[in-house]
C-alpha cells in the first residue's frame, strides 16, 4: 500500500487539541500510557498464542524496550507484542471507539488538573504521546503476518495521519516520539528510569534500556586550546538491562510491600491520580485457590452511574493476564472496587461466557464480596473516636487513628451504590443494612446508622421512622414531621434517589419495623397519651360533615380525606396509602417517562 492520508475522527482531533494544550502539569503520564499499551499488546499476543504457538515466531520472550537518540530528538517505545495490521492501525489510532468519549468531552472544565484526571479515567492513552511529541511515527507488524506487511503510521497530531506499507522483520510495535523542544529532558536515562519506577514498576513484563557507561575524554591534539581533550560522557554499551521490578505486586508477600507501593500499583491499574482509601490483599486457600488485591478508591469516578459501567477487576490465571473488567468476579453494587484476582484453578482460555457458569468463579465472587464488606465494616467501626475521647484517642493505635472519618468519606462517594446491594444480594442484606448511614432530624450529616437510631429510641417507640424527599431541606421542612418534632422523636431523612427503591427490600432492622412517616394513617401507639387520642377521635367526629364535603370535592384527586394527628402547625398535608407507591417513587417514574 502506498502512502494514504486519513482524517482523524472529529472527537480525536478535538481531544488532541486538548492533550497538546492543557496537559503540561502531568506530562510524564505519556510514558505510563505507552508502556501500558505495549504491555497490553504482549498480553494479547500471549492470549492468542494459547491456540497458535506459531505467533511467537522466534522471539518468545515478551518485553518492552525504551531507547532515545539525543541528536535525532527521538524517544522510542518498542514492544514485541501482537502488533497491528494496516486496518487496525487506521481504526485504533484514528478513532476513539469508546462510547463514553462524547460524555468525556462534555465534562472538561478547562482546568488543567481536573481535566488531566479525567483523561486518565477515560483512557485516551495513545494520544497522550502528543503531550511531548510534535510528531509520532508508529511502525508495526501484526504477529503472524509476513515481514512485507509492516505498517508505518505518521501524524503531527493535528487533523490527519498517513499510513503506508513497510517491511518490518520484527513482530510488534515501535512508537517513535519526535520530542518537542521543551520535552527534550525525556531523552535521558535517569529521567526515564525515574518515571518507570514511579508508574510501571509492577508491569509484569520486563522493560529494558540500553546500559550506558562513562567514557573518559581522549587526547586528540596536544596543541589544541582545550588541552587537546575531547570531553568525556556517557555512552551506550549495546547491552540491555531490565529497569523495572517486573514482578507482579500481588504475588509478593504482604510484609515486603510498602503502603506507597500498594498505592502506586493502584494508580497504575485504576488510572486514578489519587491514592486509594484502603485495600485488602490476601491469598485464599481451600477448594478454590486465588489471590485477591482489592482497593476502594477515594473518589467516585465520573461514570459511576453509567449502567454499562464494568467491574474494576482484572483477572489473571497463574500470573497470566486474562481480561479486564471481569464483571463475574464482583457484584454490580461493588463496581467501584478496583483490583486484581489471580486464580490458580481457572483454565487459561476461559471466556467471559464460561466465567458466568464456573463454580470457582462463584466462590471467588462470594469471597471477594465478603472481603470488601469486612473492609467496610472495619472502616465503619473505626470511623468515630470512641466516646469520652481525649484520653481514649491517645491510646488509639496509629493504624486506627488513620481510619477516623474514612467511612464517612467512603459513604459520601459510594453509599448510594452500596444500597443497590439490598435488592441485589439477599445473602448479605443484614451486613449491608448495618453499613447504611442517613441524615436525621438530629443529625445534618449522613452519619446515623440504624443501630445508632435504635439506641436513641424513646420509651414506647416501636418503629424506626423515616421520610424520603428530593433534598435534605425538603425532608426537614416536611409538615409530616411536625408531630415528631413536637414529641422529640428522631426521624431518618432519606434523600438519595435509590432510597425509595432500596427500602422495598428492608422492612425492619434487628426486629424493629421501618415506618415511613408519609404513609397511611399510622398509629403513634404508646407515644400518644390518652388525652391526645381522645382529642383526635373527637375531632374526627366533629369534622365528619366537612370531611364528607372535601371528599366529594376531591373525589378524582384523593382517595380519602382524614383528620390526622401528624400535623401541629400546618393545616393539611398529602399522604399515600400504606400499600401505595410513595410520592418520591411516583416522581421518579414520572421523570423516567412512565
Ligand atoms: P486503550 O489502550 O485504552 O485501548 P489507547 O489509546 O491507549 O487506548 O490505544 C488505542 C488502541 O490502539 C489500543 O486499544 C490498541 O488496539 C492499539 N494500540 C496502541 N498501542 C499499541 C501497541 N503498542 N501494540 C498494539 N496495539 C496498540
Ligand atoms: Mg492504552
Amino acid at each position: 500500500m502506498s502512502k494514504q492520508t486519513h482524517a482523524f475522527q472529529a472527537e480525536v482531533a478535538q481531544l488532541l487539541h486538548l492533550v497538546t494544550h492543557s496537559l503540561y502539569s502531568n506530562q510524564e503520564i505519556f510514558l505510563r500510557e505507552l508502556i501500558s499499551n505495549a504491555s497490553d499488546a504482549c498480553d494479547k499476543l500471549r492470549f492468542e498464542a494459547l491456540n497458535n504457538n506459531g505467533l511467537y515466531e522466534d522471539a518468545p520472550d515478551l518485553q518492552v524496550r525504551l531507547s532515545f537518540d539525543k541528536a535525532a530528538k527521538t524517544l522510542t517505545i518498542t514492544d514485541n507484542g501482537i502488533g497491528m495490521t494496516a486496518q487496525e492501525a487506521i481504526d485504533h489510532l484514528g478513532t476513539i471507539a469508546k462510547s463514553g468519549t462524547k460524555d468525556f468531552m462534555s465534562k472538561l472544565s478547562g482546568d488543567q488538573k481536573s481535566d488531566a484526571q479525567l483523561i486518565g479515567q477515560f483512557g485516551v492513552g495513545f494520544y497522550s504521546g502528543f503531550i511531548v511529541a510534535e510528531k509520532i511515527t508508529v511502525e508495526t507488524r501484526r504477529a503472524g503476518a509476513a515481514a512485507a506487511e509492516g505498517v508505518r503510521w505518521i501524524s503531527g497530531g493535528t487533523g490527519d495521519f498517513e499510513v503506508e506499507t513497510i517491511t518490518r522483520a520484527e513482530r510488534g510495535t515501535s512508537v517513535i516520539l519526535h520530542l518537542r523542544e521543551e520535552a527534550l529532558e525525556y531523552a535521558n536515562t535517569w529521567k526515564l528510569k525515574e518515571i518507570v519506577g514511579k508508574y510501571s514498576d509492577h508491569i509484569s513484563l520486563p522493560i529494558l534500556m540500553e546500559k550506558e557507561e562513562w567514557q573518559d575524554g581522549e587526547l586528540i591534539d596536544p596543541n589544541d586550546e582545550n588541552g587537546g581533550r575531547k570531553p568525556g560522557g556517557m555512552v551506550k554499551t549495546g547491552e540491555w538491562e531490565t529497569i523495572n521490578k517486573a514482578s507482579a505486586l500481588w504475588t509478593r508477600p504482604k510484609k515486603d510491600i510498602t503502603d506507597e507501593q500498594y498505592a502506586d500499583f493502584y494508580k497504575q491499574i485504576s488510572r486514578d491520580f489519587e491514592a486509594p482509601l484502603t485495600w485488602t490483599h490476601n491469598r485464599v486457600e481451600g477448594s478454590t485457590e486465588y489471590t485477591q488485591l482489592l482497593y476502594i478508591p477515594s473518589k467516585a469516578p465520573q461514570d459511576l452511574w453509567n449502567r454499562d459501567k464494568k467491574a474494576g477487576i482484572k483477572l489473571y490465571v497463574k500470573r497470566v493476564f486474562i481480561m479486564d473488567e471481569a464483571e463475574a468476579l464482583m457484584p454490580s453494587y461493588l463496581r467501584f472496587v478496583k483490583g486484581v484476582v489471580d486464580s490458580a484453578d481457572l483454565p487459561l482460555n476461559v471466556s467471559r461466557e464460561l466465567l458466568q457458569e464456573s463454580r470457582d468463579v462463584k466462590a471467588i465472587r462470594e469471597g471477594c464480596t465478603k472481603r470488601v464488606l469486612s473492609m467496610l465494616e472495619d472502616l465503619a467501626k473505626h470511623d468515630k473516636a470512641p466516646e469520652a475521647s481525649a484520653e481514649v484517642t491517645d491510646v488509639l493505635s496509629e493504624e486506627d487513628k488513620a481510619k477516623l472519618g474514612q467511612y464517612t468519606k467512603f459513604y459520601a462517594e459510594f453509599g448510594a451504590v452500596l444500597k443497590e446491594g439490598l435488592g441485589e444480594d439477599f445473602g448479605n442484606k443484614d451486613r449491608l443494612s448495618k453499613l447504611l448511614r442517613f441524615a436525621s432530624t438530629t443529625s445534618d450529616t449522613v452519619s446515623v446508622s440504624f443501630a445508632d437510631y435504635k439506641a436513641r429510641m424513646k420509651e414506647g417507640q416501636d418503629a424506626i421512622y423515616y421520610i424520603t424527599a428530593d433534598t435534605l431541606a425538603a425532608a426537614k421542612n416536611s409538615p409530616q414531621l411536625e408531630v415528631f418534632k413536637k414529641k422529640g422523636i428522631e426521624v431518618l431523612l432519606m434523600t438519595d434517589r435509590v432510597d425509595e427503591w432500596a427500602l422495598n427490600f428492608v422492612h425492619e432492622f434487628d426486629g424493629t419495623p421501618l415506618q415511613s412517616v408519609a404513609k397511611g394513617a399510622f398509629d403513634l401507639g404508646k407515644l400518644q397519651d390518652e388525652e391526645e387520642k381522645k382529642a383526635a377521635e373527637d375531632a374526627a367526629e366533629t369534622f365528619k360533615p366537612v370531611l364528607a364535603k372535601l371528599k366529594e370535592a376531591l373525589k378524582d384527586k384523593a382517595e380519602d380525606v382524614r383528620v390526622t394527628s401528624r400535623l401541629v402547625d400546618s393545616p393539611a398535608c398529602l399522604v399515600v396509602t400504606d400499600d401505595g407507591m410513595s410520592m418520591q417513587l411516583a416522581r421518579m417514574l414520572k421523570q423516567a417517562g412512565q
